[in-house]
């Protein structure tokens, strides 16, 4: 699983500014109280000398039996009164220790040299936090698509039904070597809408997804092309594309012409393709069309391995209208 190195640098830094918070809270606390009683700070020197003793003790021999006993009871004595002073400064031990959002690995990020969920749990909130400020993922969902605009059609209606039970399906099983997915068929059919729906879902269960307009894909390509360092390495955008978990291409076809884009797309839905890396594609255009846009190995790639979804129907945006204006 994996939110790429962004988003996993950004949860670090997340925890980080916790952490300090939680520890820089609890070392004023502390302080504070150790102004107001001079004599905490003496007893807590004390405390430490005493659990010192007990480890000497032991090394020592001799015998250690009653030694410990002694050191044990003074240790009570030194924390009732310690906590007695707290008690007169109005504190608890709770106050001067950090409160960290995770106790379980103190906001590390780690328990014994493992992940731990909380941070996993942040990675995936940034994730989708950020792919929800480019596109309305919060209301493209599995539950709030509706099949009724579909009903006047009943062969549209059980293509649909079936391609949202396909679409649902997928987003729930989804793993690293999932099929690709072409979604085919007019505006307005909800491409984009299920697509939202696989994305919200898929990073939900921990995988990194990338999601765009084929437009927005072709400016960031166009752009890195020209800011390409002089070491001929890949930009951001075209290594992310390549690397992601999932990757949604929508509306291929509607962006501006360019026979780098051209050739960009192919070496990325290639490249995925080989790796068994799952892409889902949504366009307007026909197989014949694909060909004659981008080039006939590019056109076969998609034939040869994506699964085919045909969205039937009529415009859902100029239904919605009409349903809307008959109430
Ligand atoms: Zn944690």
């Amino acid at each position: 699983m994996g939110y790429g190195k962004k988003i996993y640098e950004e949860a670090k830094t997340e925890l980080e500014r916790r952490r300090q918070k939680a520890e820089g809270e609890a070392a004023e606390k502390l302080s504070g109280f150790y102004l107001q009683f001079p004599q905490a700070r003496e007893l807590r020197e004390a405390m430490a000398k005493n659990a010192a003793g007990a480890a000497k003790a032991v090394v020592r021999g001799g015998d250690v039996r009653s030694e410990l006993q002694r050191l044990q009871e003074r240790a009570g004595k030194l924390n009732a009164e310690y906590d007695r002073l707290l008690q007169e400064a109005g504190l608890t031990r709770e106050d001067i220790s950090p409160r960290y959002t995770c106790p379980a690995c103190k906001d590390t990020g780690f328990v014994d040299g493992r992940l731990c969920s909380c941070f996993l749990e942040l990675q995936r909130s940034l994730a989708y936090e950020k792919l929800s400020m480019d596109v309305p993922l919060e209301k493209c969902t599995f539950s709030s698509f509706s099949l009724s605009y579909y009903q006047e059609d009943p062969r549209a209606y059980r293509q649909m039904e079936n391609i949202f039970a396909a679409c649902k399906s997928y987003g729930e099983k989804f793993r690293k070597n999932s099929p690709s997915l072409l979604f085919k068929g007019g505006t307005g059919l909800g491409k984009t809408h299920l697509s939202l729906a696989i994305a919200g879902t898929v990073i939900e269960k921990g995988f990194g997804v990338i999601y765009g307009s084929a437009q927005s894909f072709a400016v960031s390509l166009e752009k890195e092309r020209f800011d390409r360092r002089e070491d001929g390495e890949l930009g951001d955008t075209h290594s992310q594309l390549l690397s992601c978990d999932l990757l949604i291409l929508d509306d291929l076809g509607t962006e501006f012409p360019s026979a780098y884009v051209n050739a960009a797309l192919y070496d990325i839905i290639n490249s995925r393709m080989l790796a068994e890396k799952p892409t889902i594609i949504s366009t307007n255009l026909s197989m014949k069309e694909l060909e004659e846009r981008y080039s006939e190995r590019f056109a076969s790639r998609i034939t040869g391995y994506y699964g085919k979804l045909e969205f039937l129907g009529k415009d859902i945006r100029i239904e919605k209208r009409k349903q809307n204006s008959r109430r």
